[in-house]
């Protein structure tokens, strides 16, 4: 008899003295410990008693409990795990679905609806089991079937990885193409000074991998793209990957029901890969937008995008110039200032915040040792983190038709108090400074655009003697500098354009080729759909992750929603092989009704809406076909299973 794998969650087994847990119980999370505590103790009491936590707020991990309280739960906790340790680290029972509903409840702060537990307690893998892995049965894919059906992969970023994970358990040959040198898409390409994610650490990243080693709750880019780097060695996908290599173009083969995909070497070399399905990992925020400025070829220092960042060039006792203020020139202006002679911020549109005190900060040792240690403490916690993005704020974005928006300063009453909320923060940080305050005020609806996070660092940075916000349009760059459209000239000795992604244009510069020469950006023009942000008819055995209409902006993790995709994807692929057939396709019925769902819903959002100018997310014409308007659990239940009748097999 072999014995069980043991869970991966469940802790490991320690030997630490009283001392020692008693400091790192100082650091760690108490709502988050309770859990531990059901699971240590299999007694659910440590929920239902007086350690209530008053509310959860995103990326707020003592649930607002005051100090008192914390104290008396850690008295409480010690001689517990000190008990647990003597006994030799064996959780009790595994809790019932019943308590672990109410664990959920407990840490939202709210009941936890019936409808998401089964998500929830998949995402938590409690069991321990990954419930993504492929364990495909070989008497209905037999080992010969899988070897005859090599797959092309597009791109190694997050999603790209994770795809190769997931062929790898399939047992089906794979190639991943990735024009960077590296692996982590974003977090290869965006190495700018001060580039840390704005998703909590312990969430974004793959459910399956262990998240007790960050050092921040929210990480900078070094630790991310050694986190990819690690994943990509540790799960044998670098053999698999051709890094400085990108495609130009995949075109179908329909006799052969084959994808021809024709990849560029950096010197410049062609070859072709034959490949019976592609998934295209590209990314959507991963080719640089440099507007076209007057001007802009004159300028004689140092120019580039903030996703190119030239880190040969000394920026120290400079003038800099900062041309856009988004989430990257957020990240920026306050890592550059304390070093440059003077930055001069050129932002054409204000942005909304909120204030994240975690949001520099690092993860004491406490807390990681209770990840490490305490039964599926780290699972608590991700939850804790997941929570607040997982769904309520999609309808909370949504446009009350009855509330009068004339103004074009919110969608709805509570749309309103959260202005209020984030004004309120805005207007404390910058203190006795009407001009600033005027100036960084948006005058669109809270949260229209990808709403960013603030420990204070932005507009502290703003207050500095040595940085400039200047929110005149920009004229011409000149050979010294950069002359706005008052005629005033700024002269600078360095620029960095912050100024975004080209969002809408998915899949752009390749060509796509698909049934009878199709192609698909030409299909798309500036409405670019896919089923389910997936797949697109005529473009057989072809699959997008991270496709059109499902980026993120009111929270979540786009690591989960790869998750949601990839599965999805397999199963395709499962259908494909299990059925004998040569290709599948969604009908374009199924293609046209989710998009016009989608368009449906998409369009009474916030990020729609008429006020919010300027966006990313918007085409030319002012529709979004960037995002998704489905709470978390709705993707993941439209993707968990492939819907046989959305599909022609051929
Ligand atoms: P962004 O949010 O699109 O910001 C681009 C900036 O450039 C904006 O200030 C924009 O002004 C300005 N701009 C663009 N075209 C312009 C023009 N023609 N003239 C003047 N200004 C112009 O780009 P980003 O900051 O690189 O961020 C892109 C996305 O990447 C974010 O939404 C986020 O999803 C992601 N991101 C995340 C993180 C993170 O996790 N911490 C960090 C960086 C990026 P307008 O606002 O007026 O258009």
């Amino acid at each position: 008899m072999t014995s069980p794998t043991p869970n991966p969650h469940a802790g490991a087994p320690f030997t630490d003295d009283d001392a020692a847990i008693r400091a790192a119980l100082e650091d760690v999370s108490i709502p988050t410990l309770m859990c531990a505590l059901v699971h240590i103790t299999g007694d659910p009491s440590w929920i239902r008693g007086e350690f209530q936590p008053a509310g959860l707020f995103l990326n707020e991990y003592q649930g607002f409990m005051d100090e008192e309280l914390q104290s008396r739960a850690r008295e409480a906790a010690l001689p517990v795990i000190a008990a647990y340790r003597d006994a030799g680290c064996v959780p009790a029972a595994a809790p019932s679905t019943e308590l672990c509903q109410e664990m959920m409840s407990y840490l939202a702060c709210e009941p936890v609806a019936d409808e998401y537990v089964p998500l929830f307690l998949e995402e938590l893998g409690l069991d321990g089991r990954d419930a993504g892995a492929i364990e495909w049965n070989e008497a209905d894919i037999p080992a010969a079937r899988r070897e005859n059906f090599p797959v092309v992969v597009i791109g190694c970023g997050q999603s790209g990885l994770l795809a190769g994970i997931r062929l790898t358990e399939a047992g089906i040959p794979f190639t991943i193409l990735e024009k960077a040198a590296g692996p982590g898409g974003t977090w290869f390409d965006n190495r700018y000074p001060g580039a840390r994610v704005d998703v909590g650490s312990h969430f974004y990243c793959y459910s399956f991998e262990p998240s007790d080693h960050w050092t921040e709750y929210f990480s900078q880019q070094p630790e991310l793209q050694a986190y990819f780097e690690r994943v990509l060695h540790d799960y044998g996908i670098a053999e698999h990957t051709r890094f400085n290599t990108e495609v130009v173009s995949a075109t179908y083969d329909e006799a052969a029901a084959t994808w021809s995909v024709v990849a560029r070497a950096a010197d410049g070399t062609e070859d072709t890969l034959v490949a019976r399905a592609v998934i295209s990992a590209v990314g959507a925020l991963n080719y640089p937008n440099t507007p076209a400025f007057a001007g802009i070829d004159d300028f004689a220092g140092p120019a580039f995008h903030s996703a190119r960042w030239d880190h040969s060039i000394d920026y120290t006792g400079k003038r800099v110039a900062m041309i856009g203020a988004g989430a990257s020139g957020f990240q920026i202006a306050p890592t550059i200032a304390p070093d440059v002679e003077h930055l001069t911020i050129f932002q054409r549109t204000a942005q909304w915040m909120f204030p994240n005190p975690n949001y520099h900060r690092t993860v004491p040792e406490g807390d990681k040792w209770a990840m490490r240690h305490l039964p599926f403490y780290n699972r608590w916690f991700r939850f804790l983190t997941f929570w607040p993005g997982a769904g309520i704020d999609v309808e909370r974005s949504r446009v009350d038709p009855d509330y009068d928006d004339s103004d074009g300063l919110a969608i709805s009453e509570h749309n309103l108090s959260t202005r209020g909320f984030f004004l309120g923060f805005i207007a404390e940080q910058v203190g006795d400074d009407p001009e600033l305050l005027a100036k960084v005020t948006p005058d669109y609806p809270a949260t229209g655009k990808r709403t960013l996070q603030d420990n204070g660092s932005w507009l502290n940075a703003l207050k500095r003697d040595n940085v400039d916000l200047v929110r005149t349009g920009i004229e011409r760059i000149t050979e010294t500098g950069v002359v706005t459209v008052d005629g005033t000239e700024h002269p600078v000795d360095i620029i960095c354009f912050a100024t975004g992604f080209r969002h809408n244009d998915f899949l752009w510069p390749m060509t796509i080729t698909g049934r009878d020469g199709i192609v698909l950006n030409e299909m798309w023009g500036d409405q670019p759909k896919a089923h389910l942000g997936i797949d697109m008819p005529n473009f057989p055995n072809f699959f997008c992750m991270y496709g059109p209409g499902t980026n993120l902006a009111s929270g979540g993790s786009l690591i989960f929603h790869s998750e949601c995709q990839i599965r999805y994807i397999m199963g395709c692929l499962e259908l494909l092989l299990a059925g004998e057939h040569r290709a599948m396709e969604p009908t374009t019925d199924a293609f046209e009704a989710y998009a016009a769902h989608h368009q449906s819903e998409i369009s009474q959002m916030v990020w729609a809406h008429w006020s919010v100018t300027n966006s990313h997310y918007k085409n030319a014409d002012g529709a979004v076909y960037t995002l998704s308007p489905w709470p978390i659990p709705t993707y993941w239940r439209m993707t968990h299973q492939v819907d046989t009748d959305n599909y022609t097999f051929s």
